[in-house]
C-alpha cells in the first residue's frame, strides 16, 4: 500500500523532486528543510507543507514514510525517532523504484569512491544505440524520480554510498563497484562500515542481475566469489591482471585500448578519446563496457561509443587548442588527490594552475608527480602562499592572484607541444559560487583569448 502522508527530510534537488512526485500522486507531503530561506514555491503550489528550520517531534503526526535526502544520516536522532514510531525511511532511490511506471526498464547501478558521473555518464552514451530512450541520473545530474514520468526502456543511476543505505525493495539487474578509497569517514567511521554501505548495490538481485567489480582493489574484489555463489554473472576489470577462472566476462586495460573477454570471445576496443585521458578513465571505460555489453550492447557499438563519448565538464574537459596549446578544464579537481590523478594523466609539459580555499592536506605529493611534467605553477586564492612554499625550489611559481590572471599569463608563456590545466588541488568558494562556476568562467576566458 502507498502511504497517505510523507515527510521530506531534506529540499535539495533529490527531496524536491520526490515531493513533486508524492505530491502527484496524491499524497498528503510535509517537507522539511533547516534552511530557513530556502525557496520552493513550486512545491506550495502543488499543495505541499513546508517546515523550514530544525526538526521537531510533532512533526512526525500522522507521517507513514520519511523520504531522507542523501545528507541524512539514517542514524541521525530524526531518523531514529522515526524508526522508533514504526515510520519507514526511504531514500528518494526506494521512492523512484516503487514509482517507475509500468513497461520501465531494469536499473543499472554505478558506485565507487571516484568515478561514479563519469562511468554512469560513459554506461548512458554506451547504451543509447539501442534508441529506445535511455535514463542518465541518479546521484548526477537528474534525480531517478524524474524517471518516473516515463517509461524508460533502462536506467543508468549513479549512487553514493548514502543513497545506497535507504533502500529496501530496490534492486539493481547490473550493479558495478569502481573502487573504495578513504571518504566520507566522519559519517561512517571506519572503512568497513563504509565498504558496507556500498555493498548494498548487490542486494535482492533480480533474475538474470549481473555485478562488475574492479579487480585491482583486494578490499572489492574479495566479493567476487560470494557474489558469484549467489548465482549472478561476475564481471571484473583490471589494469594489472590477466582473466581469471570463473568470471562471465573480463576487461583488461593497457596502453592504447582495452581488451575485453566476453562470452563470445575476445575483442580489443581502442581508446584514444581524449576525453577519457588517464589510467583513472580508463578503468571508468573499463567498468562502463563491462556493463554496458553485460546488458547486451554489441562490441561494434561500445567501439563507436567509446570514441565519441564527449566527457563530462570540468573533469579533464579539453577546452581549446590555441596555437598548439592545449587549454583544460579540471574544475573539479577540488583535492590534492584529484589533482594528482589529473597530472598523471598528462602527457604532454603542463602550466599548472592551482589554488584556491585548500582542505588542510599537504600539497607535498604534488611535488613527485610534478617532476619532469610540470613547467610552472601559476597560483590562485587563499592557499596560495601554501602552494608556493610546497613547490618552492622545485619549479616556477608566479601568484597571479585570480584565475582570470593566471589565464591572461599562461598565455604569454605556454609554447606549442605545451598544455594549460586548471586543476587547482583547493575548493573554489574563495573566489567563486562552487567548482562549476570556477571551470565555466575559466572555459569562458579562455574562449575568449
Ligand atoms: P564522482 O562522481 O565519483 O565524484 P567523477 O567521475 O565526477 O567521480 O570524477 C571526479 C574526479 O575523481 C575526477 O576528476 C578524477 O580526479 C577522479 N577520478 C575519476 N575516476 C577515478 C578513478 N577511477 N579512480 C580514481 N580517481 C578517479
Amino acid at each position: 500500500m502507498f502511504p497517505s502522508k510523507a515527510l521530506i527530510l531534506g529540499l535539495g534537488k533529490s527531496g524536491q523532486s520526490a515531493a513533486q512526485l508524492l505530491c502527484r500522486k496524491g499524497v498528503e507531503v510535509l517537507a522539511v528543510d533547516e534552511n530557513p530561506t530556502l525557496q520552493a514555491e513550486g512545491l506550495l503550489a502543488l499543495g505541499a507543507k513546508l517546515h523550514l528550520g530544525p526538526m521537531s517531534p510533532a512533526l512526525w503526526e500522522g507521517v507513514e514514510v520519511a523520504i531522507l535526502s542523501p545528507g541524512w544520516s539514517p542514524h541521525s536522532p530524526a531518523c531514529q525517532e522515526a524508526l522508533q514510531r514504526g515510520i519507514a525511511l526511504w531514500g528518494e532511490i526506494e521512492l523512484a523504484f516503487r514509482c517507475l511506471p509500468e513497461g520501465a526498464g531494469p536499473l543499472l547501478g554505478i558506485t565507487g569512491t571516484n568515478g561514479k558521473s563519469t562511468t554512469t555518464a560513459l554506461l548512458g552514451h554506451l547504451l543509447s544505440p539501442t534508441r529506445a530512450p535511455v535514463f542518465v541520473g541518479g546521484n548526477l545530474g537528474r534525480p531517478l524520480t524524474e524517471a518516473c514520468a516515463q517509461a524508460f526502456a533502462v536506467h543508468a543511476v549513479e549512487l553514493s554510498s548514502y543513497q545506497l543505505e535507504s533502500l529496501h525493495k530496490a534492486c539493481f539487474l547490473g550493479a558495478c563497484w569502481l573502487n573504495l578509497t578513504e571518504d566520507h569517514l566522519a559519517r561512517y567511521g571506519t572503512m568497513e562500515a563504509y565498504e558496507a554501505a556500498k555493498l548494498h548495490i548487490f542486494e535482492r538481485p533480480p533474475p538474470g542481475a549481473y555485478a562488475v567489480l574492479n579487480a585491482d582493489e583486494a578490499r572489492l574484489w574479495k566479493h567476487a566469489v560470494p557474489l558469484r555463489e549467489q548465482g549472478r554473472g561476475l564481471w571484473g576489470f583490471s589494469l594489472e591482471k590477466d582473466r581469471p577462472e570463473g568470471v562471465e566476462g573480463w576487461a583488461k586495460g593497457g596502453e592504447g585500448g582495452i581488451e575485453l573477454y566476453t562470452p563470445q570471445g575476445a575483442h580489443f576496443l581502442p581508446l584514444a578519446n581524449r576525453s577519457l585521458r588517464g589510467r583513472h578513465n580508463l578503468s571508468n571505460a573499463m567498468a562502463a563496457l563491462c556493463m554496458a555489453h553485460a546488458h547486451g550492447i554489441p562490441v561494434s557499438a561500445l567501439a563507436r561509443g567509446l570514441g565519441s563519448f564527449e566527457g563530462l565538464a570540468h573533469r579533464l574537459e579539453f577546452v581549446r587548442e590555441l596555437d598548439g596549446v592545449e587549454w583544460i578544464n579540471d574544475s573539479k579537481a577540488t583535492n590534492v588527490d584529484a589533482t594528482l590523478v589529473a597530472l598523471e594523466a598528462m602527457t604532454s609539459p603542463v602550466w599548472l594552475i592551482a589554488g584556491g580555499r585548500g582542505k588542510g592536506a599537504s600539497y607535498q605529493p604534488l611535488i613527485n608527480a610534478s617532476r619532469k611534467k610540470v613547467l610552472g605553477v601559476l597560483t590562485v586564492g587563499e592557499d596560495a602562499v601554501l602552494l608556493a612554499q610546497a613547490f618552492a625550489g622545485e619549479t616556477e611559481v608566479l601568484d597571479c592572484g585570480n584565475v582570470k590572471e593566471a589565464v591572461l599569463k599562461a598565455r604569454q608563456l605556454a609554447k606549442p607541444g605545451e598544455v594549460v590545466l586548471l586543476s587547482p588541488a583547493c575548493a573554489s568558494q574563495d573566489q567563486f559560487a562552487n567548482f562549476e562556476e570556477r571551470g565555466n568562467l575559466f572555459r569562458r576566458w579562455v574562449e575568449a583569448l
